[in-house]
């Protein structure tokens, strides 16, 4: 088998010498495990943060060792009653994720059985975290009252093209800000956004968020930080909630920049900002799963991914969420 460990912690942003490729061969699975193929993985921008040996709500990789993520399986080899070849299976508990290997053994308790008739990709993005997180960060943080802009940054990727199309179900008015044209376009063409922003085409993000935000903000969904999120919240109105789901633009920086202090008319303007992880509302995710589900099906929720083929190319798709290479979920097709 192949496996791709952490080779180096990254100072900014990983390179080549991040990732280390092995071979190995791998053990018969005792009684009570399970031989797991992985189909799909999953590449996430918090990986990033799992380099880095730093104190988190999840632990680091460690230097040595196989990468790993979320991701869907197919089983090969079954010594656990619960599970039989042809099985599509995923992670559970309180590791759930698939290490970087072309197959992996696991206790059959640490696995569960998914339902074959959905893509099996959906358990990635629309049915798993990025689905979820834009749920219960748009619904239970932001709150949204029909009649009230939403702006989503990170617009065009997993979570931010499903914050949109929730903010539309709920009658607020949506704006995205992404990277590029053809984003902009898929945004408000195929997801029917009100309004998009290209911020690498617009040097002056204050005067166009103006521009698509006649009555203010009162949502702002932040998946990026920086100089974006500096940009919308000079324009958040009187009792706007910000949910902080992600800083991707801080991710890969050495040094943290200061921006400016919005303190003074946060306090003026009443403005309520919440940092969330998802695993906050693990109690809560059925009730996720059956609304965004229900959503599908009225054909309310749109999706697309971008689907990297092969193995090898797990580090470059992890690498390109950080250059915006993927519209809608990234995942890579083993
Ligand atoms: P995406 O599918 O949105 O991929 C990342 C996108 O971020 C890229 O496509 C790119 O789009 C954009 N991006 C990358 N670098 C920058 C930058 N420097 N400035 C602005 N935009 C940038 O990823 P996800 O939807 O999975 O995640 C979105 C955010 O949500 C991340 O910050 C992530 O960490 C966070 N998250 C948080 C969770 C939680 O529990 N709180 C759970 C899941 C995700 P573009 O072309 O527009 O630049």
């Amino acid at each position: 088998i192949k496996q791709i460990l952490l080779a180096s912690r990254p100072q900014g942003l990983p390179d080549d010498h991040t990732f280390n490729t092995v071979k190995s061969s791998l053990r018969e699975p005792q009684p009570g495990e399970v031989l797991v193929k992985p189909l799909y993985f999953s590449v996430d921008p918090y990986m990033r943060g799992r380099m880095n040996d730093a104190k988190s709500y999840i632990p680091p990789f460690q230097v040595g060792e196989p990468i790993e993520g979320a991701g869907v399986g197919e089983v090969i080899t079954s010594r656990d009653d619960q599970f039989k070849t042809g099985d599509l299976v995923m992670a559970t508990g309180a590791r759930p994720f698939l290490p970087w290997a072309t197959a992996a053994i696991f206790p059959g308790t640490h696995l569960r059985k998914i339902d074959n008739s959905i893509p099996p990709t959906y358990y990635l993005g629309l049915l798993g975290v990025p689905g979820l997180t834009a749920y219960f960060g748009l619904v239970d943080i932001g709150k949204p009252k029909a009649g009230e802009t939403v702006v989503v940054s990170g617009a065009a990727g997993a979570v931010g093209i499903i914050v949109g199309q929730i903010a539309k179900i709920m009658g607020c008015r949506a704006v995205g800000i992404a990277g590029g044209a053809e984003k902009v376009k898929l945004l408000t063409d195929t997801f029917h956004f009100d309004a998009a922003i290209d911020y690498k085409d617009n040097h002056n993000l204050d005067a166009a968020i103006a521009a698509v935000c006649p009555n203010g903000i009162d949502i702002y969904f932040d998946n990026v930080g920086g100089e974006i999120s500096d940009a919308v919240m000079k324009h958040l109105n009187f009792f706007a909630r910000v949910p902080l789901c992600g800083q991707i633009a801080l991710y890969n920086v050495t040094e943290v920049p200061i921006g400016p202090r919005i303190q003074p008319f946060m306090v003026t303007r009443s403005i309520l900002m919440q940092g969330f992880t998802i695993g906050n509302y693990s109690a809560r995710f059925g009730e996720g799963v059956k609304q965004l589900s229900e959503w599908i099906k009225a054909g309310q929720i749109k999706y697309t991914e971008t689907v990297v083929e092969g193995f090898d190319q797990l580090p470059a798709a992890l690498l390109g969420l950080f250059s915006g290479k993927n519209s809608g979920k990234m995942v890579v097709k083993v």
